[in-house]
């Protein structure tokens, strides 16, 4: 495993922090007191903890991974992290980089989010399972923080910032897992006021934690999504004859072919004690924030695992000779390489914009929390917050679901350029591919995200039908950017493309339901159904994949215009993005219906 500081050697990784990040707006939303007022130096303070860490991650974290992969964790009995896991975890905690994004009140450093999303494509550079481990320190933090009592945050918020108990975050059950509305498990108020659960969890990352936050049916009778709470649940709990007990059962911790380091848990709970956060019938909405965050966080590590891959993939084709050269001078290779290149630095570029997006969102609900209902700011900041909140919205299925999709196959690529050492557990490629394969998995699918994102486009485009006219113009971002040359003329090309294909789809659904319909839900008088839309949805990966590219297309264009240095980067891109554009468009208009006349075949079968 390459062993370098993954922050400070990490030049790309390393100009986003220097260069692009807009301290100036972001420092004085984070810091406090004198900090707030020196953005410069409070930047290059953050800098520092990241290239500490960046070091001891590049070092030891990446040092110990294999033997982290070898080792697992048990699957059965006293389901706990291996020795070099919890070295990990220990060294991390002992930097005290683990509460970054914590408020200092809570024994965190009060960093914005972007600070820590470093760390975590570090992390996942060197390790995903580490990764995903130091994630659960902070996701059921994040959540008692939001919605806790100023007790639950206090007797739990601190010790997670410090790496001293580690936590779970479970919604998924055996039966029902992203489709959140089918959950079974249960809380039932007692007549004393305190909670009661009973159910099971299935896949549950770090689920041997000490407290976990459990998503259940609170209101009795209840359906969908609402009638949903959260809950923190103890692992242990107050027992008046041994002291202490166990809440609930760890009944195992699954035997997988990724990320083996991190235990991902079934639990079974029987009238397991549990405080509520926040109020019967808010669970869904918590959740969501949990979710958003959760999707940022793998956009990131899929960064990370696509960058040990590129990284090792490039080391070992600059010493690998065949034919008297090293095979990065066999044009084919050195294909392979600029693809993988090219390919995670797009990635970066879009996690990094989702999480500045993050950040303000964040900062202006603090601040707007602080104001009163008739503050004359309040207006200002809420149409602000609005703005940037539909960016980041736009931006976080494109983030988890290109990036989980391209990881795979920059991981795999990696393995093609170490031949047949690749497939040798001796290199570390082949567990680079194996990480990434839980990654268009988990927090929702790769369909899901892209779903979820055509849907939000359909949403646009209806709201305003005259963004059809512009090409790209449900979104002012895409539609506003103009770039000179030739990065302008194959941004030009793409974008085309993608309205010449969305604008088709939409005259297939006019045609199929008659325009009267399609008026009447313009006017929000009607509503389309799954049915009406059906093409539009088989679609939605192709609508993403070039989605994805223009957005990373127009970030890159918008460096190189400022540095140029990021031209040639931004060039190769946009080149692609034309041909991602060109190639979706051409798809999407064929027509090709066959996968829905087999559903009706299989399901008229099924029904016979
Ligand atoms: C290692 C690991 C860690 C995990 N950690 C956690 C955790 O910490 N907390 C937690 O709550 N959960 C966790 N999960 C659960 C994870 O989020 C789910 O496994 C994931 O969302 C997929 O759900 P599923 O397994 O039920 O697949 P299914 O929903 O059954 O999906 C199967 C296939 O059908 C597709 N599909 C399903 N519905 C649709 C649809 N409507 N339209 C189109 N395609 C569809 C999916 O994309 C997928 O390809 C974890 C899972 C794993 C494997």
């Amino acid at each position: 495993m390459k062993s370098e500081n993954y922050f400070s050697a990490n030049a790309d990784l390393a100009f986003y922090y220097e260069k692009v990040i807009d301290w100036d707006r972001l420092v004085p939303l984070y810091a406090e007191a004198e900090d707030a007022r020196r953005p410069a130096q409070t930047a290059e303070s953050w800098r520092e903890v990241l290239s500490v860490a960046g070091d001891f991650v590049g070092h030891q974290v990446s040092a110990r991974a294999a033997e982290v992969d070898r080792l697992g964790t048990p699957h059965q009995g006293d389901i706990k992290v291996s020795p070099p896991m919890a070295e990990n975890l220990r060294g991390l905690a002992e930097l005290g980089v683990i509460g970054l994004g914590v408020p200092r009140e809570y024994g965190g450093e009060g960093m914005p989010f972007v600070t820590q999303a470093a760390m975590l494509e570090m992390l996942a550079r060197a390790d995903a399972s580490t990764m995903v481990q130091y994630a659960f320190f902070t996701s059921p933090a994040a959540m008692i923080l939001r919605f806790g009592s100023d007790a639950q945050k206090q007797r739990w918020v601190p010790r997670l910032a410090r790496g001293e108990v580690v936590g779970w975050v479970a919604m998924t059950g055996p039966g029902a897992c992203w489709d959140v509305g089918n959950v079974s498990t249960t809380a039932t108020r007692q007549s004393d006021g305190t909670w009661r659960i009973t159910g099971r969890k299935q896949f549950i990352s770090s689920g041997h934690g000490e407290v976990g936050v459990l998503l259940a049916r609170a209101v009795p009778g209840s359906r969908g999504l609402n009638g949903l709470a959260l809950f923190l649940v103890p692992k242990c709990v107050p027992d008046a004859e041994q002291g202490e007990r166990e809440n609930y059962d760890v009944e195992r911790a699954e035997d997988k072919v990724c990320i083996n380091g991190s235990p991902t848990c079934a639990l079974s709970f029987t009238e397991s004690h549990a405080e509520i956060l926040g109020a019967p019938g808010e669970g869904w909405r918590q959740i969501t924030t949990f979710m958003n965050e959760a999707r940022i966080a793998v956009g990131i590590q899929s960064c990370g695992v696509a960058q040990a891959a590129l990284s090792a993939a490039q080391d070992y084709a600059a010493q690998r000779v065949q034919m008297g050269k090293p095979i990065r001078e066999h044009p084919l290779v050195a294909e392979m390489l600029l693809d993988m290149e090219t390919t995670v630095a797009g990635l970066r570029a879009l996690w990094m914009e989702a999480a500045v997006a993050y950040d303000l969102v964040q900062a202006f609900d603090r601040r707007l929390h602080k104001l009163s209902e008739v503050d004359p700011e309040r207006p200002a900041l809420e149409a602000r917050k609005r703005r940037i909140e539909g960016y980041l919205r736009e931006m976080t299925p494109l983030a988890k679901y290109f990036g989980s999709e391209e990881a795979i196959r920059v991981a795999r690529t990696g393995m093609q350029v170490f031949g047949g050492y690749g497939v040798v557990k001796d290199y570390e490629v082949e567990r680079f591919l194996r990480d990434s394969l839980i990654l268009p998995i988990y927090e929702g699918t790769s369909q899901i995200q892209s779903l979820m994102a055509t849907k939000d486009l359909l949403k646009a485009v209806t709201r305003d039908p005259r963004s059809l006219l512009a090409p790209g113009g449900h979104s002012p971002w895409l539609s506003g950017s103009r770039f000179e040359g030739v990065v302008g003329r194959h941004y030009a090309a793409a974008v085309r493309d993608f309205g010449r294909a969305l604008n088709w789809l939409l005259w297939d659904v006019a045609r199929r339901v008659g325009l009267r319909r399609v008026v009447a839900v313009m006017r929000g008088q009607a509503e389309l159904d799954e049915a009406d839309l059906d093409y539009v949805l088989l679609s939605a990966e192709r609508l993403t994949q070039m989605l994805a590219h223009l957005h990373i297309g127009r970030l890159l264009a918008q460096q190189a215009e400022r540095w140029p240095e990021r031209g040639p980067l931004a060039e190769r891109f946009m080149r692609r993005t034309a041909d991602v554009c060109a190639l979706n468009a051409r798809r999407i208009m064929r027509s090709d219906r066959d996968a829905l006349e087999a559903i009706q075949e299989w399901h008229a079968s099924a029904t016979a």
